[in-house]
């Protein structure tokens, strides 16, 4: 018996399972490259080392240190490993990056770690389910190109997506991915990814269909309520009149970095009432300069707050029967839920 620690640390990179753990970060991180977030198929996928397993030892010790691990930091670790697309892993990619972008990094380590449980529980229970697990798997290594594999596929995949649905008919349904552009005022436009599954299809099809509306455009109405929420909440965050060592204002923020990603768009309707929901995850990175007071009313001193927010929120569209201008009535973000770290520097 290997009690679960001992299985926990047989999960790594080259422990001779390199395939089913690409296959369980592939699938975990939503099947698409880390780096630059685009949908990718299993085979066009590589695991990386988000700390790089390359670096010379005093650049890996700098980088370490930065990101706050301790120096025996284990990078084959799944909390250090991540999937990426070829071209990101390559010269122009990742390796042209800053890595001393530590909140950058920071995010992604933080990823990773949150989805260390479910890498581990899905390799180790791979090697519990050996044969039907690795038949699944070559069909998913399947190369497209080759005509008799594609052949075999058009004929058999279609039963193993009705088991599937057998099992629980959600789990049959797939996810497409469109990103959207938003001129919102800042430096640059803002892309949003769009998940959509089968519910999520429906509900862009009401909308366009009954109200005559692009749900793009409903969805951008609400856009800017969401990011004057995170700018109040990174503010907020060094706006403390009981600060230790004297009363603490904050400037507003400089938006460096937003990553914002709808998950769920859903539908309700009631008589001619229709409500539409946009669900999803909101990251930002913001600076700020901040203020104090000291506790003896005599002078004031300058500090810089770096505030790196995440959170779930959820856009609302209200429509009280279709409008002429199929513009709905009521457009509402509810307040997020977010979770804030932030970094103090004199
Ligand atoms: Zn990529």
């Amino acid at each position: 018996m290997v009690a679960s620690s001992g299985l926990a640390a047989m999960v790594r990179y080259g422990a001779g399972k390199n395939p089913v753990l690409r296959l369980a970060l592939h699938t975990l991180w939503g099947q698409k490259c880390y780096w630059c977030n685009a949908p990718k198929d299993y085979n066009d996928t590589q695991i990386d080392h988000i700390i790089p397993r390359s670096q010379c030892a005093t650049d890996r010790a700098a980088l370490l240190h930065a990101c706050r691990l301790p120096a025996d930091f284990d990078v084959d670790d799944p909390r250090n490993l991540a999937p990426i697309c070829a071209p990101c892993n390559g010269s122009a990619g990742k390796g042209a990056a800053d890595l001393s972008d530590t909140p950058m990094l920071l995010r992604k380590l933080r990823q990773a770690d949150a989805l260390r449980p479910k890498v581990i529980q899905m390799v180790t229970e791979f090697g519990n389910s050996r044969r039907t697990a690795e038949s699944l798997l070559r069909a998913i290594e399947t190369d497209l190109n080759d005509p008799r594999a594609r052949a075999a596929f058009t004929a058999h995949a279609p039963g193993v997506v009705q088991k599937l649905a057998m099992l629980d008919e959600s789990l049959a349904d797939y996810h497409t991915s469109r990103i959207v552009e938003f001129a919102l005022g800042l430096s640059e436009p803002l892309e949003v990814e769009l998940l959509l599954n089968a519910r999520g299809r429906t509900t862009l099809t009401i909308v366009e269909d009954v109200y005559g509306r692009p749900v793009i455009e409903v969805l951008g109405e609400g856009l800017p309520t969401l990011i004057e929420l995170a700018q109040a909440r990174a503010q907020a965050e060094f706006n403390d009149e009981s600060a230790e060592g004297g009363p603490m204002y904050a400037g507003p923020p400089t938006t460096h970095f937003v990553e914002i990603q709808i998950d769920a768009v859903d539908f309700d309707r009631q008589g001619p009432i229709l409500d539409v929901s946009f669900a999803g995850t909101f990251t930002g990175s913001y600076s700020l300069s901040v203020v104090q007071d000291s506790m003896d009313g005599i002078g004031l001193d300058e500090l810089q707050g770096d505030v790196e927010l995440t959170g779930r929120f959820t856009l609302r569209a209200t429509w009280d029967g279709p409008t002429n201008d199929g513009a709905p009535d009521i457009v509402d973000c509810d307040e997020a839920t977010w979770d804030v770290e932030g970094y103090l520097t004199r």
